[in-house]
Parts: structure tokens; C-alpha cells; sequence
């Protein structure tokens, strides 16, 4: 009687693991027959889009606006060149004025 339960119990056991087994293959063996060129090439477009865009974000050159303190990319932010040669980088218009009506 035991052995016959556990007997029982190793083929319903068996029955629900290769059923999920079964369905999650299938499922891979669909989804990769459907598209399998074009997803691989999209997956991988998209690594190097990520790539380069983290690529770009690290070599954007940050700078630091003297009158609030706050980090700008350099391209958007506002200059003035001092007489000396010097380069002064802000946040926005306001800032800029700022640092001018402070240092004439
Ligand atoms: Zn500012």
C-alpha cells in the first residue's frame, strides 16, 4: 500500500514537471522561431545604444555654477570670460547676472 502510494505520488510528480518543462521549451522554442533573427539584432542594437548612451553621459563635462553651486552639463550652461581669460559657467540667465552685478 505505501509503495503503491509512493509509486503514485513519483508518476504525478513526473506528470507535473514535465509539463511545465514542456511549456516553458515550447514556449522558447515559439517565441524564438517567431522572430529569431530580428530579436537577437534588436536586443543587441539595444545594448549598444545603452552602451553609448551611458558612454556619452560619462563624458559630458559637468560644470559648477559659482553664484548656486548647482552642476550643469557645460554645453547648456551660461558663460562669461572674465578679463583675466577665465571661463565662469551658470545655471541659467539669473545666475549669470548675478555673478555679473557681484563682480563689477
Ligand atoms: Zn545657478
Amino acid at each position: 500500500m505505501n509503495a503503491l502510494f509512493e509509486f503514485a505520488w513519483i508518476v504525478v510528480l513526473y506528470m507535473v514537471v514535465s509539463r511545465v518543462f514542456g511549456k516553458i521549451l515550447q514556449a522558447r522554442v515559439t517565441t524564438s522561431k517567431k522572430d529569431e533573427n530580428r530579436a537577437d539584432g534588436l536586443e543587441q542594437r539595444m545594448d549598444l545604444a545603452e552602451e553609448i548612451r551611458t558612454h556619452r553621459e560619462n563624458i559630458v563635462e559637468v560644470v559648477k555654477d559659482e553664484c548656486c553651486g548647482a552642476y550643469v552639463p557645460k554645453d547648456k550652461a551660461y558663460q562669461i570670460v572674465d578679463e583675466d581669460g577665465n571661463t565662469h559657467y551658470f545655471c541659467g540667465w539669473d545666475c549669470r547676472q548675478k555673478y555679473v552685478l557681484e563682480n563689477k
